[in-house]
C-alpha cells in the first residue's frame, strides 16, 4: 500500500490523535525511513513512534482495518532491507529503550526492545556478566533488532548466536492480544493448545505440522548441515523440532523460531535473555599471514581445534583498502610482506602466559602442517587497534567513490567449515565468470563468508548481474548444503531464493506458519 492512497490520509490522522506517542506522515519523515543498510529504498505509508504497548495495539488494528503492514524497526541496520516497506514502519528506539529487571544470581536481564547491546554490556560489566552475541554495529544494534535478525558475531564459536540466549518474549500478536512466549513443559503445551484464540491456533499448529514424520524428515533433508551454527535462512522450525515433543530433550520454546523471524510474526515489547559470565581478562590474538585464501581457509580448521574465541579473516582488498587511510594505515604495524589473507585468531586466559600458551600451540600447529609464512602474535596492548583494522577494512569498502559499490547481496552465507575452503574456491570461480574480483572477509571460524560484489545499482546490467550472482550464490551454497543467510538474515535481498534452499514443501509450511 502506498502514501498514493488518499483515503488513507484522514484516517492516520485520526489515528495519530489517539496514540500517546507520534506518527508522521511527512515526506521528510518518510524518507528518512525509506532505506535501512541494504540496497533497497521504499517510501513507507507513515512512521510511527509509539510510547506505549497499547499504541502498538492501535497500530495493529489499523493495519488490519485498512490492509496495510507494520514494519518494526529498532536501530534499522539491517543489510537486507528488513526494515524497508510500503506500510507503517514502527521505531521502537527512542521510546522502548529501559532496562527494566536485572538477576544477576540467575543470570538474565529483562530489557525493552530500544535497548542498544554496548549499553546493556556497559550496565552489566560491574556484575561481571555480558550479552554474549556482538555484530559490528553493537554500539547502535538494540537488542529488538538483534532477536529479530538472530544477530550473531565474533563470539558465536564459542557463546552461540541471539537465539541461543532468548529466555523469554513478551509480545502482541497480529489480532492485538499480549502473549509471553518462553520454555513450556508438556501440560502446559496441551493446555496451551486447548484455548480458543490466536495464541492456541499457533500451538495447536506447530504440533500438528511438526508431528508429522515426513514433514520432519524434509526439514532434516532440505535445511543446512547441523554442523552450521549460523543459520538464519527461512524460519527456524529445525530448532523447534529440539523439543521433547517431538525429537529432542529441551523444553518447547516458540521464541526459538520467533529469533530470527524478522518482524514477520509479532511485534515484540519486552525481551528476556540469558547473560554469560564476561570471558578472561587478557587477550591476545595470532595474526597468521597465508599466500592464498585457501590456505587461510585450510588453516582455519586447524584454529578451530584450538580453545580460540575467535577465528576471522581479513583479504588482501581489505588490507590494501586500509593502507590509504591515515587513521587506520598505523594500525597495520604487524602486517608483514603483502599477504593474501591474514587469520586473526583470538585467545584468552586469565594471565598473559596463559593466552601465550594457546597462541603459541596453534602457532607451532600451523607451521607443522605447513601453512602460512608469518605469525605475529598481538599482545593485549595492542589488541583494539588490529581489531579496528578488521572492522575499518569493510567500512572503507562501503566508501568506494563513484557509483560502483561493494553491495550486500551474497554477503552472508555460512558452510560447514570443512566446506570452507573448496566452497570459496568455487564461489570465487563464479564470481569470476561475472567479472569480479570479490573481497573476502570471513568469520571463518564460523563457516561465514562476507562477499560483496561491486556493482553500480543505477544501471540496469548491474541490477540484472545482482540478481544473477545472487542466484548463482544461493544454487553454490544448496550444493553444499548451508546456510545463505548466516547472520544478517534473509529480508527482501534473499526472500526470493528461500524455495530454492530449503525446498517447496518446506517453504509452503513457513507461509502457513506466517499465515496462521
Ligand atoms: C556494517 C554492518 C555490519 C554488520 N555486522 C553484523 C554482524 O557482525 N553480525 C550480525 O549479526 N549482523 C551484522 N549486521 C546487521 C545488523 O547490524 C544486525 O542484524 C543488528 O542486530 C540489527 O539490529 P538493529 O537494531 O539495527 O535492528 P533493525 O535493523 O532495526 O531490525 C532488525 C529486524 O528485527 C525486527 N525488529 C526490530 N524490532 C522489533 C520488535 N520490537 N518486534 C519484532 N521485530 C522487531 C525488524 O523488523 C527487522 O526485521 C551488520 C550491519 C552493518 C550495516
Amino acid at each position: 500500500m502506498s502514501s498514493s492512497q488518499p483515503n488513507l490520509l484522514p484516517l492516520l490522522q485520526t489515528l495519530s490523535t489517539q496514540l500517546e506517542g507520534a506518527l508522521h506522515v511527512d515526506q521528510l519523515t518518510k524518507t528518512l525511513y525509506a532505506t535501512d543498510a541494504s540496497v533497497y529504498r521504499e517510501m513507507p505509508l507513515a512512521v510511527a513512534f509509539p510510547k506505549s504497548e497499547s499504541d502498538i495495539q492501535k497500530l495493529i488494528h489499523f493495519a488490519n482495518e485498512n490492509g496495510t503492514s507494520l514494519i518494526p524497526r529498532t536501530a534499522g541496520t539491517s543489510l537486507a532491507g528488513q526494515c524497508v516497506g510500503n506500510g507503517i514502519v514502527v521505531d521502537v528506539s527512542k521510546t522502548f529503550t529501559q532496562i527494566l529487571e536485572f538477576n544477576k544470581e540467575e543470570r538474565w536481564v529483562r530489557v525493552q526492545p530500544g535497548v542498544v547491546r554496548d549499553e546493556l554490556n556497559r550496565f552489566l560489566k560491574p556484575h561481571g556478566l555480558f550479552f554474549s552475541p556482538i555484530t559490528s554495529t553493537a554500539n547502535r544494534a538494540m537488542i529488538g533488532g538483534m532477536v529479530g535478525n538472530n544477530s550473531s558475531g565474533t563470539t558465536s564459536i564459542v557463546y552461540g548466536v541471539t537465539r541461543d540466549k532468548v529466555v523469554s518474549l513478551n509480545t502482541i500478536l497480529s489480532d492485538g492480544k499480549k502473549v509471553i512466549f518462553g520454555e513450556i513443559n508438556q501440560d502446559d503445551f496441551d493446555r496451551k493448545c486447548g484455548q480458543q484464540d490466536l495464541e492456541g491456533q499457533i500451538y495447536r499448529q506447530l504440533f500438528d505440522e511438526l508431528n508429522n514424520p515426513e514433514t520432519r524428515e524434509e526439514i532434516h533433508a532440505q535445511f543446512p548441515k547441523k554442523s552450521i551454527h549460523r543459520r538464519n535462512t527461512g524460519y527456524a522450525v529445525d530448532e523447534l523440532m529440539k523439543a521433547e515433543l517431538f525429537e529432542g530433550k529441551e523444553k518447547f520454546n516458540f521464541c526459538k523460531l520467533l529469533a530470527g523471524s524478522e518482524g514477520t510474526l509479532a511485534f515484540t515489547t519486552e525481551i528476556k535473555i540469558g547473560l554469560d559470565p564476561l570471558p578472561d581478562p587478557i587477550e591476545i590474538v595470532v595474526a597468521a599471514h597465508f599466500v592464498s585464501i585457501h590456505e587461510s581457509m585450510k588453516s582455519a580448521q586447524v584454529a578451530m581445534k584450538h580453545p580460540t574465541t575467535a577465528v576471522e579473516l581479513m583479504d588482501k582488498i581489505i588490507l590494501d583498502c586500509t593502507k590509504e587511510s591515515i587513521e587506520y594505515s598505523k594500525n597495520r604495524y604487524f602486517v608483514e610482506g603483502d599477504p593474501m589473507a591474514i587469520l586473526m585468531i583470538e585467545f584468552r586466559g586469565k594471565s598473559l602466559e596463559e593466552a601465550m600458551a594457546k597462541g603459541e600451540a596453534l602457532v607451532a600447529d600451523l607451521k607443522a602442517a605447513g601453512y602460512g609464512y608469518a605469525y605475529p602474535i598481538i599482545e593485549p596492548a595492542m589488541v583494539t587497534s588490529a581489531w579496528a583494522l578488521r572492522a575499518a577494512g569493510l567500512g572503507l569498502l562501503g566508501n568506494i567513490p563513484g557509483d560502483p559499490k561493494a553491495v550486500a547481496c551474497i554477503e552472508d552465507t555460512a558452510v560447514d567449515i570443512e566446506d570452507l575452503a573448496d566452497y570459496i574456491d568455487e564461489l570465487d570461480e563464479t564470481l569470476k565468470g561475472f567479472n569480479q574480483n570479490p573481497v573476502h572477509y570471513a568469520h571463518a571460524g564460523a563457516g561465514e563468508i562476507h562477499m560483496r560484489p561491486i556493482l553500480n545499482l543505477k544501471v540496469a546490467e548491474d541490477v540484472e548481474e545482482f540478481y544473477q550472482i545472487s542466484l548463482a550464490s544461493a544454487k553454490l551454497v544448496k550444493k553444499y548444503q548451508g546456510s545463505l543467510s548466516g547472520e544478517h538474515g534473509d529480508g527482501r535481498v534473499r526472500a526470493a531464493f528461500i524455495p530454492l534452499m530449503v525446498g517447496e514443501k518446506n517453504y509452503e509450511l513457513f507461509r502457513r506458519i506466517k499465515y496462521t
